[in-house]
């Protein structure tokens, strides 16, 4: 195990000193972008940003079952109004695309050859109701239910006569038994055994797609990921991503899992929630910069306004990446005030009348409200510096900028 450690910050230093960042944001097209899923792309980003690296954007999509018409263009779409550029993605391009995972199968069907060859993955024949059998079996008698590993254990003529029968099967990945640890960015060392807890797990499934554990560590890898900063639903998983990249003989990346986000109440913020896509804050008058710093506010990683004496306001991409400190996201879950949103709305307005280039903009959004709201009405004072003025003067009394309209 020290060894294993000894190695893991062998590879931090490599990283941190000598190579290019490139962190990424891998989205499964199974939905809409989200709060959570907008806190994951913005640290990354703010990562990025702040080691002059990259952000790349990938997309999940092995699971073709689950895909929503849409999704791919809708987060995209989502990322750019939230102000989270991306380097290297399915519409941009890039050195190592394609950035979307069905248009790489080529590349895991060549990858999971080497893991047969090197005899850490073997061809499962199990049959689906097998599987349930032994899940069934399993919860009778209180077990763990998990895949008992019968395939890793065929004769070479037992395998050879089912590949001549063409049977179907998937291909599963041998997980080494016992603690294995890692040094989690932001929870600092992880030790977990996989194996107690799972059975060996499919990694290429018999339609010819790749499952999502092993395509990650395949993609990670050929895109030169530095850094995985991802939710901490996917600590579990780590060590065995960690297995596979030992199994290929290549250098892990550096893990860092955020914590998950809450209601300021303490209850579970759900994606199902129509109300925490990003969707609804932009069609509600939302400006992108007043959600990023809620969910700044919420995640931790800086240092908070009113304990360093300081007035709360606004803070634009930039002074976020300046400021952000991966080591300063704490470990507990992070509550999002959602309560507090309108205020960071008038920040936002008020940070943008103070800014000439975001006025220009906002003047321009004002002006369009006004002539939609009166478009028969040809108005003298829908004149820019009428506008302008307008808008100074009313601030205190304004939260959205729908609420303009309203006060014409
Ligand atoms: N596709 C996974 C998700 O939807 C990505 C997990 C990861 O970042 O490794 O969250």
């Amino acid at each position: 195990m020290f060894k294993f450690r000894q190695k893991f910050q062998t590879v931090f230093i490599r990283f941190t000193h000598t190579n290019e960042v490139r962190v990424r944001f891998a989205p499964s097209p199974t939905g809409f972008l989200h709060l959570g899923g907008l806190r994951t792309a913005l640290y990354n980003f703010l990562f990025a940003k702040s080691n002059d690296g990259k952000f790349i954007l990938r997309i999940e999509d092995t699971d073709q079952t689950r895909i929503v018409d849409g999704a791919l263009e809708q987060i995209q779409k989502d990322l750019n109004w939230a102000g989270i550029y991306i380097n290297e993605g399915p519409r941009i391009g890039g050195l190592y695309g394609p950035y979307i995972q069905s248009q790489r199968l080529h590349l895991y069907k060549e990858q999971v050859n080497v893991l047969l060859e090197n005899e850490t993955a073997y061809r499962c024949f199990c049959t689906n109701r097998r599987l349930d059998l032994l899940r069934m079996e399993a919860t009778r008698t209180g077990q763990i239910p998990k895949y008992d590993n019968r395939c890793r254990y065929l004769t070479k003529d037992d395998l050879q006569a089912k590949l001549n029968n063409k049977m179907q099967h998937c291909i599963r990945f041998k997980l080494i038994p016992g603690l294995q640890t890692f040094e989690d960015l932001i929870y600092g060392p992880i030790t977990y055994d996989v194996a107690l807890n799972e059975g060996d797990p499919v990694i290429y499934k018999s339609d010819g797609f790749p499952t999502y554990h092993f395509a990650n560590v395949v993609d990670d890898h050929f895109m030169k990921i530095s850094h995985v900063l991802r939710g901490v639903e996917w600590q579990v998983s780590t060590t065995k991503h960690i297995m596979m990249y030992r199994a290929f003989n290549w250098d892990p990346p550096i893990y860092g899992h955020l914590p998950l986000l809450m209601n300021s109440d303490g209850t579970k913020l759900s994606k199902r929630q129509g109300d925490i896509q990003i969707k609804h804050y932009r069609d509600n008058g939302i400006l992108p910069q007043a959600l990023n710093n809620l969910i700044t506010h919420s995640g931790g990683g800086f240092d908070k306004d009113l304990e360093r004496g300081l007035k709360p306001r606004i803070y634009t991409m930039d002074e976020l990446a300046n400021q952000f400190d991966i080591k300063k996201v704490n470990s507990h879950s992070g509550k999002v005030m959602s309560e507090r949103l309108l205020e960071f709305n008038r920040f936002e307005l008020e940070r943008q009348i103070h800014s000439d280039i975001d006025l220009k903009v906002l003047v321009a959004k004002v002006q369009n409200i006004i002539r939609e709201k009166f478009p028969d009405r040809q108005l003298p004072s829908c004149h820019k510096y009428s506008v302008s003025q307008c808008i100074v003067f009313i601030r205190a009394g304004i939260h959205y900028i729908g609420n303009f309209k309203n006060q014409y």
